[in-house]
């Protein structure tokens, strides 16, 4: 069981549901955008001050700032210009796949539904009328009554839903690329997108009989995921492991070895358990381990690191021919599975 670190706690970043920025690479301040956006931002300014006086008849805004949303908990702020005490608010319909949450006294409102592929929120209708904004919040599975409670500065409700999932080790696995980008390509035209997905696909499975650990797939078919697309689902369920799966490739097509890359220290601890295990199959040495920041493992929010493996050299003969045996990917599924139960375990 993953010692109590503390790590769910409320200070960790959620995501805003309807725009996510993966994190810059320069910080935002030295980029020539930022200046522009910051004269666009101040002309800006000037109309809204001037279009907000053209408004006075009618100086409303609404109660209801944005909705938030991390692995078991939402958020909904509210203006401080118009919330200035604990807002008239109740929870009915509650059942096992969700609940309405109304807020009396909003001002202005619209009605829509907003459907998640992450975690196990499956939708969010919004229904506005006079004086109301009804909220159902619809789940996989909750398996207690949500908890509800406010904050004034800055005003919000935090509601924390509890899905049973907040105390399982949870595995990010990400095969690399897939749909239209095949990845690497073997001489024998084997494709790197089909072998990552199968071995991420065994690991998974060796692991589902373990009731304590859950292993999130950014793909588990042969479709396209972007870049962004990948480290938002990654982030968002706070893993405590990454680890994206690759095979490399090189114009050199002697080398054939396992690689295995890392952005940070305890990416790096990572990195070097997997070495140790991996150096067990004879075949699949040399096992190296190698600091990059590729964008998926550098921006990842895991707890114990994250890895990106790059299995053998699909340009190298016999790395493409052991590719291409299933059997190769279910003992690299095994040593990778193996590693992940004993980290889990330290
Ligand atoms: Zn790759």
């Amino acid at each position: 069981m993953a010692p109590d670190t503390g790590k769910y706690n409320n200070n960790d970043p959620l995501y805003t549901i309807d725009s996510f920025n993966p994190l810059p690479a320069v910080p935002f301040h030295r980029k020539p955008v930022f200046w522009a956006s910051a004269s666009i931002l101040i002309i800006l300014t000037a109309v809204s001050i001037f279009i907000v006086n053209l408004l006075e008849e009618d100086p409303d805004i609404n109660l209801i700032q944005r909705i938030a949303y991390a692995r078991e908990e939402i958020r909904i702020y509210f203006y401080p210009e118009t919330c200035l005490t604990e807002p008239e608010y109740s929870v009915t319909a509650v059942s096992d796949s969700g609940f309405c949450l109304e807020i009396y006294g909003v001002t202005r409102g619209y009605s829509y539904t907003s459907n998640y592929q992450y975690g196990l929120l499956r939708n969010i209708h919004r229904e506005f009328s006079s004086d109301t904004m009804r909220f159902t919040f619809e789940f996989d599975t909750l398996t207690a009554e949500p908890e509800i409670s406010f904050n004034l500065n800055p005003p919000e409700l935090v509601i924390n839903y509890h899905s049973g999932i907040g105390e399982k080790f949870i595995v990010v696995l990400d095969p690399g690329h897939g749909g239209d980008r095949p990845g690497a390509i073997g001489r024998g035209g084997t494709q790197e997108k089909h072998l990552v997905l199968e071995t991420g696909q065994i690991i998974k499975s060796l692991l589902s009989e373990n009731e304590e650990i859950m292993v999130i797939m950014t793909r588990n078919r042969d479709r396209g995921v972007s870049i962004a697309e990948r480290i938002r689902l990654s982030r968002f369920w706070r893993p405590d492991l990454f680890i994206s799966l690759h095979a490399n490739s090189a114009r050199n097509r002697t080398v054939n070895q396992t690689e295995i890359y890392y952005a940070s220290q305890r990416g790096r601890e990572t990195a070097r358990l997997l070495q140790s295990r991996l150096n067990r199959e004879v075949s699949f040495r040399p096992v190296k381990t190698r600091r990059r920041g590729f964008a998926v493992i550098r921006s990842s929010n895991a707890f114990y690191g994250a890895v990106l493996i790059e299995m053998l050299y699909l340009s190298n003969t016999n790395g493409e021919r052991m590719l291409n045996d299933s059997n190769t990917l279910q003992r690299f599924a095994e040593l990778i599975s193996e590693t992940i139960i004993d980290i889990k375990n330290r």
